[in-house]
């Protein structure tokens, strides 16, 4: 197992730091993320240290949503309070990552919990389908199928 002493998910992962486990196979582990949105929020976590997605190989990637669907259905069944669930990933600073070991976090929402997601002020205002065309145009460019 590839691990890094100054990553607090690999502390947690080498149990060198305590954790509320919820589940582990070969190539992810889950665990209660220790500030929670709501409670019942956890974190899926590859075992090997990667920082960000485009590191992630595609495999790993698929099996952490996997885990991910399966344990949404376990916190709707637990008794946790959970009229929906919410699956967030943060890949980059920009995009709100704290810890930079790559994390699905799977949260239960309820009604009235608030939180929420904000929108900047170009949000209201939708773009043409030109626009949406040339963007799409660029990413289809860039995609490797
Ligand atoms: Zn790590």
């Amino acid at each position: 197992m590839k691990n890094t002493t100054d990553c607090i998910f690999c502390e947690i992962l080498a149990g060198r730091l305590d954790s509320s486990q919820v589940y582990r196979d070969a190539l992810c582990t889950a665990f209660m993320d220790i500030q929670p949105v709501n409670p019942g929020h956890v974190l899926v976590v590859p075992n090997d240290h990667v920082a960000f997605l485009a590191e992630l190989d595609e495999e790993t990637g698929a099996h952490m949503f996997r885990v991910a669907q399966r344990l949404a259905q376990a916190i709707r069944r637990s008794g946790v309070k959970c009229e929906g669930i919410n699956l967030f990933l943060a890949d980059g600073a920009a995009a709100m990552q704290e810890i930079f070991h790559v994390h699905l976090h799977v949260i239960p929402r309820y009604d009235g919990d608030g939180f929420g997601l904000t929108f900047g002020p170009e949000y209201s205002q939708k773009p043409s389908r030109v626009k949406l065309d040339a963007v799409a145009q660029k990413i289809r460019v860039a995609f490797k199928g």
